[in-house]
């Protein structure tokens, strides 16, 4: 038997070796591998090797790294590393669009949505331009939406995980490994082109975990993902904006979910309205580092007499001037939690035409994998936690009364 030198000599240098603590083992980046295994006296080198076995080629399990030493491994596997999530179940709709429901550790449970792109729909994900078409295939192209956190603490009305509340964030290694997963979901015939930061959650309101997996998944020795398609979407924190373009030079696509053009309407939609106001994103937008050519795609979930009158689109149009955008309307899902409802199919259209008359890109976004339960603000799972919430809020006023 060989048995490799370690620090510190020893007859039994496997049993004595200095056990590897690293935090989330999976969120980690080659440079932070470094430090660890050289503090515990591995190679330097195991570093890349091992960052490419878990992302490039989603491996978890440390037995199945065959080019590592057998007591590294074992260290690997001591030190926590593992599958940040296992598949549940995955549901496929007839449009192609699969869900898939995955669960953490500790039973979290989260949702990531396959989207085949249509000619329609291609225009409402991450956007691709004329560079970005020449570096990919024929393959068909299909965009990946995933989640941040369990539950989300934005409390929009209209949004069933805005309703449900927050339980807790995803760790790094459990927002990359969505992808990872959902990548073998992918047919031969398909590439997975874009990936959208927009399932359960605020992104920004969980920076250091949603800019460290923006990092892990445009990494050159993992996936490597173009920071070009990838799109994070906020609800519209103005702090996480500037941020995220700062740290990610503009390059991360930026969606915005603006929902209504005044304080006025926005205030009631959207809570964190209060906190940072239609003109102070308007200046976030602004002042965003766009790249050329690239556009910051604006968000607007239509809702019936809410926020859908001719008015409102001509006041959006007036808002949005100069900033480089393409607008997304979406006719609003309906959810247990809420009365709201989508405006007709006509009204919709009457929307569409003025900001199409003003000179916006507007698209209409169509609904899909309904009978999956996996379209905007409808991820079953969020139905699920208002559910439980209600539970939770009727035994405290039973206990009250009682
Ligand atoms: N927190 C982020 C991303 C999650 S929601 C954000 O606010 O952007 C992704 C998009 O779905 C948002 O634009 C959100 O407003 C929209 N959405 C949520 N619930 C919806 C519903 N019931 N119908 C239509 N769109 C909805």
């Amino acid at each position: 038997m060989t048995r490799s030198v370690l620090p510190g000599g020893g007859d039994h240098p496997e049993t004595s070796a200095e056990p590897l603590n690293i935090e989330d083992p999976v969120g980690r980046l080659p440079e932070e591998w470094q430090a660890a295994l050289t503090a515990v006296g591995e190679r330097p080198f195991r570093a890349k090797q091992l960052f490419r076995w878990l992302h490039q080629r989603a491996e978890f399990e440390p037995e199945k790294m065959s080019d590592l030493s057998v007591s590294f491994r074992a260290r690997l596997r001591e030190a926590g590393v593992s599958a940040p999530l296992r598949v549940d179940t995955v549901h496929e709709s007839k449009d192609g669009t699969r869900k898939l429901v995955l669960e953490a550790n500790d039973g979290a449970r989260v949702e990531s949505v396959l989207i085949p792109m249509t000619d329609l729909s291609d225009a409402d994900a991450g956007a691709s331009d004329e560079e970005e078409e020449e570096t990919l295939g024929t393959k068909s192209r299909v965009t990946l939406c995933i989640s941040t956190q369990y539950g989300c603490a934005m409390g929009c009305v209209f949004c069933a995980s805005g309703q449900a509340g927050l339980v807790r964030g995803l760790r790094a290694s459990e927002i990359v490994s969505q992808v990872y997963l959902a990548k073998r979901y992918l047919r031969p015939d398909e590439q997975l082109s874009n990936l959208v930061f927009m399932g359960m959650g605020e992104p920004l309101h969980h920076y250091e975990q949603t800019a460290r997996a923006l990092r892990l998944l445009t990494h050159p020795e993992g996936l490597g993902m173009s920071p070009r398609r990838i799109t994070v979407s906020t609800v519209g924190l103005t702090p996480g904006i500037e941020r995220l373009g700062r740290d990610f030079a503009g390059k991360i696509g930026l969606a915005v979910s603006v929902h209504a053009p005044n304080d006025e309407t926005r205030d009631k939609l959207v809570p964190m309205n209060r906190r940072y106001p239609v003109a102070e994103l308007m200046r976030a937008l602004r002042a965003y580092p766009l790249p050329k050519r690239r556009r910051i795609t604006i968000e607007y979930t239509l809702i019936d007499g809410v926020n859908d009158s001719l008015d409102h689109a001509r006041e959006l149009g007036a808002i949005l001037r100069g900033i480089p955008s393409k607008i997304n309307l979406i006719p609003m899902n309906p959810i247990s939690a809420s009365e709201l409802r989508s405006p007709k199919a006509e009204a919709v259209r009457r929307f569409q035409d003025i900001l199409a008359n003003a000179g916006y890109s507007c698209f209409v976004r169509t609904r899909r994998g309904d009978e999956v339960a996996a379209a905007c603000g409808q991820l079953a799972m969020a139905d699920d936690l208002v559910r439980k919430k209600r539970e939770r809020e009727d035994l405290r006023s039973l206990a009250k009364k009682s």
